[in-house]
């Protein structure tokens, strides 16, 4: 073994002995409410494809029909000459459906987040960010070098006090950037956009808001929880993901056509990567006008539906979203409760640092349009069966109690 290879397996070692070590399951089904690994078949609670879109007949014909037009690569990044037909109608199917000005996809929400922000501000600037928002935009803040202040999560008047300390001390020429989640990824709780909205407008502030698991899930026309608040025109910066309600990949920002021009010649995860695949951009077309149409409309009621199933059999409130956390604190703990559902026949992952904090593990439980009535039904018994014996066992120590979070 080389000296480098010894390093590495004592710190997978480390990683182990934490009960934080990973490995990859090879799915050999597609996404959907139902997949297979290790040669069986799982009901699926864990897929961000919240709409059932992933495996869609007419995105994958658009997909296909992509292939047989524009060719399996797109050659050179967006502003050499890889900026093919299916991009920028891909670009301007996410204005028309957000209704802003205009709309630039990238390659990942990821690659969205670290371009975006790295753009909009550096060294001399200041970045506010709730606690939980996601790594992506935790590792933007780094890279970007900003002062970095942060809000405790959903907290109101953390926020406020944050924003008037750093505008009395504002300099000409600084920018603020106040940076939250419509709908938090590990938590399925909403931020109070409109509150947020008020205090940002009141310390000059721009604002903006991810919202990678609320695109296709909220508002009269699915645009997002922005278009819910009814704060689209005071966001200045939209971003979202083509991956999770819309099943298919890839990353957005929309707004005022400034806004994008900029991100055109500054978003450096823009203009120094290959152009998206042309069957990613058609696909997402494909999702993004599915979405838009009634037939979208009938797919978000029937998700919702869903999620009344789940909180009518686990006896909870409504969730505010599909995405329910069940806290159990300690790693073991998660993995635990993710075997027994899986020897049931039911997959649900269990999320660990470094996804959420230390001793915050969880099962991340997420429905889809794409279960049935009796699919929620039967991951709904197995759930409230396993958080009453964990509950039981547990008796003895109320701190690391199993919570079923519904905000
Ligand atoms: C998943 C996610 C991203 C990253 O999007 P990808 O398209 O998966 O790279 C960004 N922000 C949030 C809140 C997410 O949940």
């Amino acid at each position: 073994m080389t000296e480098f290879d010894r390093e590495l397996k004592s710190r997978l070692e480390e990683i182990r002995s934490q009960g934080l070590h990973r490995v990859l399951r090879r799915v050999d089904s597609p996404q959907g409410a139902r997949i297979e690994f290790d040669g069986r078949t799982f009901l699926n609670f864990s897929s961000n494809d919240y709409l059932g879109l992933a495996n869609e007949p007419a995105i994958k014909e658009a997909a296909m029909e992509a292939v047989k037009r524009w060719g399996a690569g797109s050659g050179a990044s967006r502003l050499i000459c890889g900026s093919l037909f299916p991009h920028q109608e891909l670009d301007e199917t996410i204005a028309n459906f957000k209704g802003t000005e205009a709309a630039i996809s990238f390659s990942s929400g990821y690659a969205t987040a670290i371009g975006t922000i790295c753009a909009l501000i550096g060294k001399e600037d200041v970045l506010v960010l709730d606690k939980l928002v996601h790594a992506s935009i935790v590792d933007a803040a780094r890279l970007s070098g900003a002062k970095l202040r942060i809000f405790a999560h959903n907290d109101l008047n953390d926020l406020e006090e944050i924003l008037k300390a750093e505008t009395k001390v504002q300099s000409p020429g600084r920018s603020l950037l106040v940076v939250t989640e419509s709908i938090f990824s590990m938590d399925g709780d909403r931020a109070a956009l409109k509150e947020i909205v008020e205090l940002k407008e009141q310390s000059g502030a721009w604002l903006m808001v991810d919202e990678a698991h609320a695109t296709g899930l909220y508002g009269s026309n699915r645009r997002g929880l922005i278009e819910e608040a009814g704060v689209s025109g005071q966001v200045e910066v939209q971003m979202g993901t083509l991956g999770k309600a819309l099943g298919s990949a890839g990353g957005f920002v929309c707004g005022s056509r400034a806004l994008i021009d900029y991100l055109i010649n500054r978003a450096r995860t823009f203009l120094f990567s290959t152009a998206p695949a042309p069957t990613a951009a058609a696909a997402a077309t494909a999702a993004v006008r599915f979405v838009a149409s009634d037939q979208g409309k009938a797919r978000c009621e029937g998700l919702w539906e869903r999620v009344s199933d789940l909180s009518a059999v686990l006896k909870i409130q409504k969730p505010a979203s599909p995405i329910l956390p069940v806290i159990l604190g300690e790693e073991s703990r998660a993995l635990n409760a993710a075997e027994r559902l899986r020897e049931q026949g039911i997959f649900v992952a269990a999320i660990r640092y470094p996804t959420v904090a230390r001793g915050k593990a969880r099962l991340r439980v997420t429905v889809t349009a794409a279960h049935s009535p009796e699919d929620v039904q039967a991951a709904g018994a197995a759930l409230a069966k396993l958080v009453q014996e964990s509950d039981e066992l547990d008796k003895s120590d109320r701190s690391d109690k199993a919570e079923i979070s519904s905000k």
